[in-house]
């Protein structure tokens, strides 16, 4: 077997994955080395079982806000077909992306990678040289300390759980813990969330987050802000209680953290080739190139100033692709960023994020825009349909979006191609949109004076 490579990638999952298959295009020789499954956490244990489980729950929330308006009763989601059907989805994954590698001429080791050198990694006694070496090791659940934290589990777990029991709970408020709340609470589990201080969702514009929290709280979850994890005791098999250190004492079925993650970068050897890492990942430039010169890191592994989402980890792989391939010699520069919790109402928000210009008011607007009675908000009965515009004030130009609503991720994508091309209201004029549909509201967002 061949043990020297143009450029030798460690990490098999989407920032690996992208960044190998386009030097595979470029004619380079190119391993790639993953220790547990190919596609790494989007593909097995991220937002595509995530999306699966999604899709039932949407639909049940579709019918519920229908309840008197078409239908007389709302389907309960049984959890173990939904589990099945997901499972065959994702079952599949690790080995059609290895034979795909495979097919594209780039081979694949399995098993834990070290370095040994500059250029020299090591798997299982087997020495591989990359005349560039890639680390693309992603993240893992952060570990919180305090005492029966043996019994916490995690996002992977949620996702894999044959059974869900009548009550859960979740250990942080960001993306992961609402798409998690949302997917519990709509099989009818009740959901408490432990946030250590007041500040869910903490990207995004804290009125609009308040408004969802409120909505769920309504809706029968738990949110105890301002309560920090001091022990868990197992009373029964599946029974716990929880304690705060504010003295919050509850009892819950089983409990998840997703209290953030932190970066794989230890038992990696980084130190016999020279790589600067902390905390919070593989220190790199604006080449993604670490302290050592061959080397680069891209993706959850490294420090970079980009949030640590699958379109930031391909975006970075695509960028370092080009840059090894000569075709561009330029830093990263990223394009406007775009997110999207996948709730109920979703919140999402693309360009200028509302937390941003209200920092710099001399130079934005803010403008609030009501949708529920808008055609495509209400005919779904939505309780809350609302949007932010931030509006450059030199110009009048819109230039970031936040929106809470069941369709905000799709209008924030929308958006994030409007903001790129510039358009303006007169171009806009000019086109014509399927009508009723989200897109024929855009001159709505572009005519607010
Ligand atoms: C539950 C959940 C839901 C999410 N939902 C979304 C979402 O909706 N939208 C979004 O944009 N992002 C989402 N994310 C974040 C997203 O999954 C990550 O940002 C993305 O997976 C990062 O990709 P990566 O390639 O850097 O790392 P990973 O996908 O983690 O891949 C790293 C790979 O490296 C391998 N590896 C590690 N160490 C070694 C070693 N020493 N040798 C060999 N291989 C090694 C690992 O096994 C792993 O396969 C979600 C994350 C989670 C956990």
């Amino acid at each position: 077997m061949e043990t020297n490579f143009d450029v030798l990638i460690v990490g098999g999952g989407i920032a690996g994955l992208t960044a190998t298959k386009r030097l595979r295009q470029a004619n380079l020789t190119v391993a790639i080395i993953e220790s547990y499954q190919w596609g790494g956490t989007t593909a097995n244990h991220g937002s595509t079982p995530k999306k699966y489980l999604l899709a039932a729950v949407e639909a049940k929330q579709a019918i519920q806000s229908h309840l008197g308006k078409g239908f007389d009763q709302v389907p309960e989601i049984i959890w173990s077909d939904l589990m099945t059907f997901k499972n065959k989805q994702i079952a599949a994954t690790s080995t059609v992306l290895q034979t795909s590698l495979e097919e594209a001429g780039i081979t694949t080791i399995f098993g834990s990678a070290k370095f040994k050198n500059s250029h020299t990694v090591t798997v299982d006694d087997v020495d591989y040289q990359g005349k560039k070496i890639i680390l693309a090791t992603g993240a893992r659940p952060r570990v919180l300390d305090f005492e029966g934290n043996e019994h916490v589990h995690y996002s992977s777990h949620f996702l894999n759980a044959e059974s869900l029991p009548p009550s859960i709970t979740i250990i942080g408020a960001g993306i992961i813990a609402f798409a998690i709340t949302n997917i519990a609470s709509a099989i009818g589990d009740h959901v408490h969330v432990l946030q250590h201080n007041q500040r869910a969702l903490g990207a995004f514009d804290p009125e609009l987050v308040g408004d969802l929290v409120a909505l769920l709280k309504e809706r029968g979850v738990d949110y105890h802000f301002d309560n920090t994890v001091a022990k868990i005791v197992q009373l029964k098999a599946d029974l716990y209680q929880v304690t705060t250190e504010e003295g919050l004492v509850f009892e819950t079925n089983v409990v998840y953290s997703v209290a953030g993650r932190i970066p794989n970068v230890e038992n990696l050897g980084l130190e016999e080739a020279g790589i600067t890492f902390s905390s919070k990942g593989v220190a790199v430039n604006s080449y993604l190139q670490t302290s050592n010169a061959d080397i680069y890191a891209i993706g959850d592994c490294n420090d970079a100033p980009a949030p640590k989402l699958t379109n930031y980890a391909e975006f970075q792989a695509n960028y370092l692709a080009d840059f090894l391939t000569a075709a561009t010699l330029k830093p990263i520069d990223y394009p406007i960023p775009s997110m999207s919790v996948f709730s109920n109402p979703k919140i999402a928000q693309t360009g200028i994020f509302v937390n941003d210009a209200v920092k710099q008011p001399e130079l934005y607007e803010i403008v609030e825009i009501d949708m529920a009675h808008w055609l495509n908000y209400h005919r779904g009965n939505e309780p809350i349909a609302r949007t932010k515009l931030v509006i450059r004030k030199a110009d009048q130009q819109i230039v970031g979006i936040t929106s809470l609503s069941n369709e905000a991720d799709l209008l924030i994508n929308y958006f994030t191609l409007l903001l790129k091309m510039k358009i303006t209201l007169t171009q806009l004029r000019e086109m014509v949109f399927a009508y009723p549909s989200l897109a024929s509201d855009f001159s709505k967002f572009f005519d607010v004076h």
